[in-house]
């Protein structure tokens, strides 16, 4: 947790108070927001009261207080809060990504599709380790298949500005997670998080080569959902 911060206290930060909820459901509880939280689990013990209703600044979705504080506590608690209805982030959002490395270098071949620039390639390593509090089975240890995994971007202006971000996402933890994989079934394992990266240079048996024209803008799209626009790569 924060230091000096209260999950409450995070919660709080991006709320304003609501006195008068509407006559509708709280999506986390499913219950009035007229009414009492309907949550039941531990951790809100003691978390103001029942009845208290807070709308996010930005979006203005209302939520119990309760609830939103339950749904902080089942995440990796950095002090970032997503609207589990429209997905804003509040905060900076970080990942659970375990500790390796990411290089990459140019190579001077073109990409099917991109034939008037270079190739960027990025490499990811990964050792396998200990599950830490923020993973599925922490004390478990978890494996790290198919490492290193080198990815391709085209060398272009828009690649380089996919790298800049992918490189941004790395340092938030936000490009690999811990979990099950969905190609090998493989349970408390390191795996792609919601960011797509090719993984072909010349070819696409996988499906995860080139060409493909709308890549780049797809991952700018993936980058945003992890709250990376751009923004922070500005002077
Ligand atoms: P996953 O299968 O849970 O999938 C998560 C996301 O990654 C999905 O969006 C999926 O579309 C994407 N993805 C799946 N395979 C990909 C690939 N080859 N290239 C790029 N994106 C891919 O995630 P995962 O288990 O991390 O990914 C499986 C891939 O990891 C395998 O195809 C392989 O490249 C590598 N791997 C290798 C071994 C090995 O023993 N060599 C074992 C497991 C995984
Ligand atoms: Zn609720
Ligand atoms: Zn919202």
């Amino acid at each position: 947790a924060r230091k000096g911060k209260t999950p409450e206290e995070v919660v709080k930060r991006y709320l304003q108070k609501v006195r008068n909820p509407p006559e509708e459901d709280c999506t986390i509880c499913m219950e009035a927001l007229a009414g009492p939280s309907g949550y039941k689990g531990p951790g809100v013990g003691g978390v103001s009261r029942a009845e208290s209703v807070g709308r996010l600044a930005q979006c203005g979705h209302q939520y119990h207080l309760q609830c939103l504080v339950a749904m902080y506590n089942n995440g990796n608690k950095d002090g970032s809060l997503q609207c589990p209805t429209c997905k804003t982030i509040y905060g900076v959002k970080t990942g659970n990504q375990p500790p390796g490395k990411m290089e990459y270098h140019v190579i001077p071949h073109s990409l099917p599709g991109h034939p008037d620039c270079k190739t960027v390639r990025i490499i990811y390593n990964i050792p396998p380790g200990i599950q830490g509090p923020e993973h599925p089975n922490p004390g478990k240890p978890f494996t790290a298949r198919g490492f290193p995994r080198h990815c391709y971007l085209p060398d272009s202006d828009k690649g380089r500005k996919v790298l800049r971000l992918l490189l941004v996402a790395w340092d938030r933890r936000l490009i690999f997670s811990v979990g099950t994989s969905s190609t090998t079934g493989e349970s408390d394992t390191v795996i792609w998080n919601e960011v797509h990266h090719k993984t072909e240079f010349g070819s696409n048996l996988t499906g995860h080569g080139y060409p493909d024209p709308g890549h780049l803008d797809n991952v700018l799209e993936e980058l945003k959902a992890q709250g990376i626009t751009g923004e922070e790569c500005l002077p």
